[in-house]
């Protein structure tokens, strides 16, 4: 029997970013300083971040007939995922343009298009990537059908379902919610779940202040058997419905940050969830906690680079950085 695959169900985007002294104003046409385009779309980036940790791994998006969504293949094939692509005749690629001030600060329009075409029906013809899958995972940005889609095949094959709640959209309910095993929320996420289930309403930048105790009681109320929830340069959380759930001995519990030379924190959570996704795959047999902490390396690493897809470490980074993978197992 061959083994599992990593299931990877997103988004792709064609990043423009231009770097400007100060962005224009209505009406205003300004001089750019440097132009560079990438690949992104939290889909591509996790998959990215998910083959490189040694898992191999299968994409399945939406594109246009356009030169965006050719490169979106050869950049696929360069990293060695297995990618099926729909194709729409009738929408563009995805497509992020992002405008950075000398002083940091950025102004983002992301227009989906594809992504947002993604069918059921592609994904149901997809069902032999379902059938091979140990691990699925979703995140936001495609059409919300797709993502239902998605987990329901998944479900039916008792392969463990992780959703990256990001963005959250506006069609994400309990339902919704209801279908996965593992949910990643960064902490603005995690405060936007909270009122869509009817919790409570939290600021979000209270969240990782908060005792572990009350950050259990909050992550039960999402009715997920597994909240991760990163913290930024806090670390990540972890909450399980069930003391014994997935080999761990504590049914909470935090991970401190990896100390990182932060260069850029961009895809950080989709360095994060990639990563996760590929530690579950390889030791499915080993305690959730392991897989967490591979995640919280990766994440780190991902922060020294600038960049998403093109800063995602690859497992002999992570080993260089932190010693054998192996390591953990007897942590
Ligand atoms: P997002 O990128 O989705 O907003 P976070 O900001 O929570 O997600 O970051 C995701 C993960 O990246 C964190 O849980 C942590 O593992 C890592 N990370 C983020 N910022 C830092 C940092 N300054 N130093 C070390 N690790 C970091």
């Amino acid at each position: 029997m061959t083994a599992p695959i990593a299931l990877v169900v997103g988004s792709y985007n064609q990043d423009y970013a231009w770097r400007v002294e100060r962005a224009p104003s209505a009406g205003e046409t300004l001089r750019g300083d440097a132009f560079r385009t990438a690949a992104g779309g939290k889909g591509f980036n996790q998959a990215v971040a998910c083959v490189r940790q040694g898992a191999p791994t299968a994409f399945v998006a939406a594109i246009g007939a356009d030169a965006a969504g050719d490169g979106a293949r050869r950049l696929a094939a360069d990293e060695g995922i297995d990618a099926r692509w729909q194709v729409r005749a009738d929408t563009a690629t995805g497509s992020a343009c992002i405008v950075v001030e000398a002083s940091g600060q950025n102004r983002i329009i992301v227009a989906l298009g594809a992504n947002e075409r993604l069918e059921p029906a592609f994904l149901r013809a997809c069902a032999a990537l379902f059938d091979a899958a140990g691990v699925l995972l979703v995140q936001l940005e495609n059409d919300i059908g797709a993502t239902r889609a998605a987990l329901d095949l998944a479900g039916s094959r008792g392969v463990l379902r992780v959703l990256n709640p990001a963005p959250v959209h506006d069609a994400l309910d309990a339902a919704l919610l209801g279908r996965c095993d593992v949910v990643t929320p960064n902490e603005s996420e995690f405060a936007l779940l909270l009122e869509r289930t009817g919790g409570a309403r939290v600021e979000a930048d209270t969240l990782a202040c908060r005792d572990d105790a009350e950050l259990h009681r909050l992550a039960r109320g999402l009715g997920v058997p597994t909240v991760v929830a990163t913290l930024g340069a806090r670390g990540c959380f972890v909450s399980h419905a069930d003391a014994r759930l997935r080999g761990d001995a504590q049914p909470y519990y935090r991970i401190a940050a990896e100390r990182a030379g932060v260069v850029d924190t961009t895809g950080a959570g989709d360095a994060f969830s990639g990563a996760l996704v590929a530690a579950l795959l390889r030791a499915r047999d080993r305690p959730l906690r392991d897989a967490v902490v591979h995640a919280n390396r990766c994440a780190a690493l991902s922060t020294e680079r600038p960049g998403a897809a093109e800063a995602m470490p690859r497992l002999a980074d992570v080993e260089r950085r932190f010693g054998s993978t192996r390591s953990e197992d007897k942590a």
